[in-house]
């Protein structure tokens, strides 16, 4: 146990000699404050490595992790990363990144308490319950566990799109864009679900506006 926890210290002496070596201002620069274009939302999975599998650097990408990689409405945690990243960093992309083989998702497909997680895996449960026609529907059960994974990250996505926050940036600059994808740590392969952000924001206006703002008309224009 110490020998692993003494190994961290010893590959972080590395690393800061390696940046430094690389750049000898490495560190004054990162100090200077950051101005990342990307918000990423992923599952705290040890698998799931948010920079690397990006090819991103310190200061590339704000993150939010939890399990699951879910955005509800009475989570502050992640309000409040979302709302820093969108009113005062500015992000201009917002990226919910689900992955293959989830045990958060895995887990709210079974019959199963599972005590203090119960409430947090019910958002799972409830994405479930919006599409059960199409899941159940998938008769190979690994399928329909990846299916959930994408769908999931798609009802996150909306999640996002229904923030105040979220809907009056993009009314005012045409920003922040979000994205929903899935990291296939099978393949270490990431997909891009192609969420249809305008259209959908165009859509759900209806229900959650909170701007008293005539999407239509705006993406309209903003298109030609
Ligand atoms: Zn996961």
């Amino acid at each position: 146990m110490s020998q692993s926890y003494e190994v961290i210290f010893e590959n972080n002496r590395k690393w800061q000699e390696t940046k430094r070596q690389q750049c000898p201002d490495y560190f004054k620069d990162l100090a200077d404050g950051q101005n990342p274009e990307y918000l990423y939302i992923g599952c705290s999975d040890s698998r799931v490595a948010a920079e690397e599998l990006m090819g991103f650097e310190p200061g590339d990408v704000f993150v939010h992790r939890n399990v699951a990689n879910l955005v509800h409405g009475l989570d502050m945690n992640a309000a409040s990363a979302i709302e820093y990243a969108v009113s005062h960093l500015k992000v201009k992309h917002i990226i919910i990144c689900g992955h293959y083989n989830c045990g958060g998702i895995k887990a709210a497909m079974l019959p199963e308490d599972f005590g203090t997680m119960n409430p947090w895996l019910s958002n799972i449960r409830d994405v479930y319950r919006l599409h059960q026609e199409e899941l159940d529907a998938i008769e190979d059960e690994h399928l329909r566990y990846d299916r959930l994974v994408e769908l999931n990250v798609q009802e996150q996505c909306l999640n996002v799109i229904k923030m105040a926050c979220v809907q009056e940036r993009y009314l005012l600059d045409g920003y922040p864009i979000v994205h929903g994808w899935v990291f296939d740590l099978r393949t270490g392969r990431l997909i891009d679900l192609n969420i249809d952000f305008k259209n959908i924001l165009a859509d759900i206006q209806k229900i959650y506006d909170l701007t008293d703002s005539e999407w239509v008309v705006n993406a309209r224009k903003k298109a030609g």
